[in-house]
């Protein structure tokens, strides 16, 4: 038998699923897309994906042709959307593994268009408008150049065009203003390219906060990243739908052992033992995107309680102070999970370190193992 990895993210598939069902209820007449970019924010592409498309998740996206591409590779054969790209981008290779591609530029669409001259498909592409968030796509006049470009490379039957979508700024605050500019913004551009003779085919706008607190936005599909992870787009987002963190970080400790009053702890000694202590060493660090401004912030959870992770991470270590507490070489030390046993969460850990959730379970990997439970 092998050992227990000793830095695990333990992915529990059944709280994905319940998730992806829960978002769906929240938007019942849009489709579903399951957005997987950046490894599936830290969980793993391939498992995930398929664990979506188990789930019932129509659509997937990524961000860019690559991450289409893996997918592909790994047997996926449903709809698929990739949106970011710099020249150059396998366009050919795309199109003919049947992946949608964005064109955010009259550009953009003529070297999709190029590219895929001798594909044995006709290239589905969605057009993406910048309506405020000052990202990718085509604003203004530039959005006027696009819908030209897509009238025409679609009548010469270079393109399909099907769908035309873009993404908010500030869903996370429901009532800041530019939500509502935006869905403006969005409406009279849909509005130019059907005046051009081009049929829209899918709108979209609705990111994870927007599919949980604005239904005017959720139009044909709804684009869900961090909720089907679990975890809310902001922690002050208020809603109703209930998600559960997937992802659950833990280690396993290497060395236990009691220091001295005084004793300093970890590069520069940023902490210094007030009093005789047990410490509790655990293998993670930077090194697998545990962030350095968590040092003396964050805790951990060992044998139910919660411990304080003091003096500097390292690039695989870091030290917990168990106080008067007792642990064993061997005994799990939990950073972050769903929350419902004690555990710090991950919002938790982003709070500590000054950033946000979303970073904290995408940053991890390195030498972490991630393990998968319930579901297939
Ligand atoms: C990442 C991303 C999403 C998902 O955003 P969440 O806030 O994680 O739901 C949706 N659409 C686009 C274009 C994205 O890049």
């Amino acid at each position: 038998m092998t050992s227990p990895p000793q830095i695990e993210a333990v992915i529990d598939l059944e709280a994905f699923a319940a998730n992806i069902a829960a978002l769906a209820a929240c938007a019942p007449t849009s489709a579903l897309m399951t957005v997987l970019k950046a490894n599936a924010y830290g969980h793993g592409m391939i498992p995930m994906a398929r664990a979506a498309r188990a789930a019932g998740s129509p659509w997937l996206g990524v961000a860019t042709v690559d991450e289409a591409l893996e997918l592909r590779a790994a047997g996926d054969t449903g709809a698929l959307l990739c949106w970011l790209a710099s020249p150059g981008a396998s366009f050919g290779a795309a199109v003919e593994a049947g992946v949608e591609l964005t064109a955010s530029s009259a550009e953009q669409l003529r070297e999709i268009a190029d590219a895929s001259r001798g594909a044995s498909d006709r290239p589905r592409v969605q057009l993406k408008v910048d309506t405020g968030l000052s990202r990718n796509g085509a604003r203004g006049p530039q959005w006027t150049e696009l819908v030209a470009a897509a009238a025409a490379e679609q009548a010469a039957g270079h393109v399909e065009i099907t769908g035309t979508w873009s993404h908010f700024a500030c869903a996370d605050e429901p009532n800041h203003p530019a939500n509502d500019a935006q869905q403006d913004v969005f409406r009279d551009a849909v509005d130019e390219l059907s005046a051009a003779g081009v049929h829209p085919g899918l709108r979209h706008l609705a990111n994870s906060a927007a599919t949980l607190t604005r239904p005017s936005s959720h139009l044909d599909l709804v684009r869900v990243g961090i909720a089907a992870y679990g975890i809310r787009p902001d922690p002050t987002l208020t809603y109703e739908t209930v998600l559960t963190p997937v992802m659950t970080l833990r280690a396993r400790i290497a060395q236990v052992k009691r220091v001295p009053a005084g004793a300093g702890v970890s590069y520069g000694h940023q902490w210094t033992a007030g009093r005789a202590t047990t410490l509790a060493l655990v293998p993670t660090g930077y090194g697998d995107g545990i962030a350095i401004a968590a040092s003396n912030r964050a805790e951990l959870q060992v044998r139910g309680e919660r411990v304080p992770l003091v003096g500097r991470v390292c690039m695989d270590q870091l030290v917990v102070d168990l106080g008067d507490g007792t642990a064993t070489r061997g005994d799990v030390a939990t950073l972050f999970g769903p929350g419902h046993d004690g555990e710090p969460t991950a919002q938790d850990w982003a709070t500590a370190s000054g950033t946000i959730a979303y970073e904290v379970v995408t940053r991890v990997g390195g030498r972490t193992v991630r393990t998968y439970k319930g579901l297939a």
